[in-house]
């Protein structure tokens, strides 16, 4: 595998705003990323519960992505 589990959360923000916007566009721009969330169930988790915690910013005001990123970084 290309790249580790930190390496993919440590950019898992970035990946997913990007995605947000156009998700073509990230696949493009962060391949290793898209792939990996495919096969690491572990990464999967954390990506599908930014998205949900993305919904609920939008919505009020949790604390900043990059905290909760950190937060769970050792699952
Ligand atoms: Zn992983």
């Amino acid at each position: 595998m290309a790249h580790s589990c930190a390496g993919t959360q440590s950019r898992l923000a970035a990946y997913i705003d990007l995605e947000r916007q156009d998700a073509h566009a990230a696949a493009e721009q962060y391949p290793d990323i898209w792939w990996h969330l495919w096969l690491c169930e572990s990464c999967a988790a954390t990506y599908e519960a930014v998205h949900a915690l993305l919904d609920a910013q939008r919505r009020g005001d949790l604390k900043p992505l990059d905290d909760i990123i950190r937060d769970s970084d050792d699952g």
